[in-house]
C-alpha cells in the first residue's frame, strides 16, 4: 500500500508541530546542549547568589531532581519525532524496521513516529 502525498504531508505537519511543542517545553526548564543535537540539560535552579539556608538548598536540589525524568521523557519523545521526520524526508517512512513490510495507514495516523508494524509490535 502506498501512502498518499497528502497523508504524508499531514503527518509531517503534525510531527513538526509536536517537535516545536516539545522544544518549547524543554526550553522552559532546560538548556540545549550545544555539543549534542537534540540533547537538553536541565538547568540547576538558582534562587539568587546569596548562600541559601540548608532548606533552600534542599528545595533547589529537589526541584532539579524532579525535572530530570521529565527532561528524559521529553527528550526521548523529541528524538522519536526527529527520527520520524528524517524518515519522512528520506526513505523508509512507513516501513516496518522489523519485517520490512508496510505499516498500515491507520497505525501511522495514530502514531506517526511508529517504526514497527502492529503485527511485530505484538511480538517485540
Ligand atoms: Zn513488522
Amino acid at each position: 500500500m502506498k501512502l498518499g502525498k497528502k497523508f504524508l504531508s499531514e503527518l509531517k505537519e503534525r510531527l513538526e508541530k509536536e517537535k516545536k511543542e516539545l522544544e518549547e517545553e524543554l526550553a522552559s526548564f532546560a538548556k540545549k546542549d550545544p555539543e549534542l543535537e537534540g540533547n537538553y540539560k536541565t538547568i540547576f535552579p538558582d534562587y539568587g547568589k546569596t548562600i541559601g539556608s540548608q532548606e533552600e538548598n534542599m528545595d533547589e536540589v529537589e526541584e532539579y531532581v524532579s525535572k530530570l525524568p521529565v527532561e528524559k521523557t521529553l527528550e526521548a519523545k523529541l528524538q522519536k519525532v526527529n527520527e520520524a521526520l528524517a524518515r519522512l524526508k528520506g526513505k523508509g517512512f512507513g516501513t516496518c524496521e522489523n519485517c520490512k513490510k508496510a505499516i498500515t495507514k491507520e497505525r501511522l495516523e495514530v502514531s506517526p513516529t511508529a517504526k514497527i508494524c502492529t503485527e511485530c509490535k505484538g511480538f517485540v
